[in-house]
């Protein structure tokens, strides 16, 4: 491939597979990507990096560049914020050892809102295993949802949410949450490329400016300009903002496989140039 051709070329830096909530497994992601035409992917699984060995072989094998990558939930004053990186060493013990911390907070998270819903006697007991059954990597709130709604707390999800699980509900317990200052610090030290994930998501009015100044001394290293809710508008305010602070443009279909709609991998056009000035920046082959 000459170098023109692979600038020209589409990638895609956010993606989830079965290791956190998507549907595909790494390999399946990876044929998939194949398929649309999509050179270089990255997987950014939810507060885990379980999915990336799978993946890179299977990158090597079917001659598709796989770049290790994560995805953090991270808050601050009931914001959230997610901060995806890229390049991860998807073995540094700094880093597996917080993931397992995230893992088995979960885990506990997940057991005392169970304790809570058996201890309102308003429904049959559910168990910790029938919840596990269902969820096929992290385990969240939905999965304790739908066993909710199969015994017959309610009958729809949004209807669990709201009378057992929204935050401040009979049910509900906080979640640990890293801080993204946190969350770009440990990315920073494994010199991994970190980048604020979906901004578009942020409430409107946030003060981005203070915001981004402060995560670029923790070592922000970009911003996820193409996304596919991002407007135009959305698109150009993020760029601009990315320019004023010397940030990398990223971008990439946040694709869940199967959920929410299908497979997004390939819809968001986003060309090889971006990945290279990443590259670039950060001495990354
Ligand atoms: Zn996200
Ligand atoms: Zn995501």
């Amino acid at each position: 491939m000459t170098n023109n051709r692979k600038e020209n070329s589409f990638i895609d830096l956010h993606i989830h597979t079965k290791a956190s909530d998507g549907t595909f497994s790494p390999t399946e992601m990876v044929e998939y990507a194949k398929s649309k035409n999509v050179v270089a992917v990255a997987i950014t699984d939810h507060d885990t990096v379980a999915g990336i060995e799978e993946g890179l072989i299977a990158g090597k094998e079917m001659g598709i560049e796989v770049i290790p990558g994560i995805e953090f939930s991270t808050e601050i004053d009931d914001i959230s914020f997610h901060i995806v990186g890229l390049f991860v060493d998807h073995k540094d013990k700094t880093l597996l050892e917080l993931t397992d911390q995230i893992q088995n907070s979960r885990h506990n998270r997940a057991k005392m809102i169970i304790e809570k819903v058996n201890a309102l006697n308003v429904g049959p007991e559910i168990t910790l295993q029938e919840v596990e059954e269902v969820a096929s990597g992290l385990i969240g709130r939905p999965h304790i949802a739908s066993i909710m709604i199969e015994k017959g707390y309610a009958t729809k999800m949004d209807e669990v949410f709201e009378k057992f699980l929204v935050r401040g509900g009979p049910c509900y317990v906080p979640r640990f949450k890293l801080k993204p200052q946190e969350a770009v610090s440990i990315l920073a030290k494994m010199n991994a490329i970190s980048i604020l994930a979906h901004p578009g998501f942020i409430p409107i009015g946030y003060n981005f400016d203070e915001f981004l100044e402060d995560l670029k001394k923790f070592g922000l290293a970009g911003i996820e300009v193409i996304y596919p809710t991002h407007s135009p508008d959305q698109r150009k305010f993020f760029r601009k903002l990315a320019k004023k602070f010397d940030l990398l443009e990223s971008g990439g279909s946040d694709c869940h496989g199967e959920l929410s709609g299908g497979p997004y991998i390939g819809r968001t056009k986003i060309t090889y140039q971006y990945l290279q000035k990443m590259k670039d920046r950060f001495g990354k082959k």
